[in-house]
């Protein structure tokens, strides 16, 4: 059974790795930034109440993304495996999910981090484009679509997302280290922490994660 945290800072190519891991392991992909963008696009009361702290770079409440990530992991598609990207953010979101693990009978087992220094985050955030439909990432020049503008899986037409700039990527990070990092010691502790490069490149990156996770399965 395929668990799974991905975790990392912003621009560490989660999102990537995430869609190549869903689409070889058959598991439902659980992005909460996704899900807010997604509630922020549809204008509902959730989106209306995340959209100014997401695009300032700032986390939203650990009550709301815990509520919205225990609705997901209880639904069926999640029985036989999920990936999580972006969630736990903080140690109150890791003991929720701990907690939630047992209580809905789909604890993590895996926690996959990615690591990249941050002049590369700078980098990597200030050249992506996504698509807004499917979440696939590229790079103006490092991974660029077949099609200049346009999603190679989806067809739709890529942006760049709202907190993609200098000043929200700062706090992003300044987020990161102060809030995430320490999730590290907490899931060494739990005896589920893996560590990648991402300095590799993300087709070796992703040979790694496979290997990892074969191993796992
Ligand atoms: P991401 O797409 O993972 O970079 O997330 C985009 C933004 O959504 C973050 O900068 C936060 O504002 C918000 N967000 C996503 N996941 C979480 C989380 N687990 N806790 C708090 N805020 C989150």
């Amino acid at each position: 059974m395929l668990n799974i945290i991905l975790m990392g800072p912003p621009g560490a190519g989660k999102g990537t790795q995430a869609k190549k891991i869903i689409d070889a392991f058959h598991i439902p992909h659980i992005s909460t930034g996704d899900m807010f963008r997604e509630a922020i696009a549809k204008g509902t009361p959730l989106g209306l109440q995340a959209k100014a702290i997401i695009e300032s770079g700032g986390l939203v409440s650990d009550e709301i993304t815990v509520g919205l990530v225990r609705e997901r992991l209880s639904q069926p598609d999640c029985a036989n495996g999920y990936l999580l990207d972006g969630f736990p953010r903080t140690i109150p979101q890791a003991e929720a999910l701990k907690a939630m693990g047992p209580e809905i009978g789909r604890p993590v087992n895996l926690v996959l981090d990615v690591s990249v220094p941050d002049e590369e985050l700078v980098r990597r955030i200030s050249g992506r484009r996504v698509c807004p439909k499917c979440g696939a990432s590229y790079h103006i020049t490092d991974m660029k679509p077949a099609k200049e503008g346009t999603c190679d899986r989806c067809g739709a037409e890529l942006i760049q997302r709202k907190d993609d700039n200098a000043e929200s990527l700062k706090t992003r990070l300044e987020n990161y280290y102060a809030s995430t990092a320490p999730l590290i010691d907490f899931y060494q502790g739990e005896g589920l922490y893996h560590h990648f490069d991402g300095m590799v490149g993300h087709v070796a990156l992703f040979d790694q994660i496979v290997a990892t996770l074969k191993a796992a399965q």
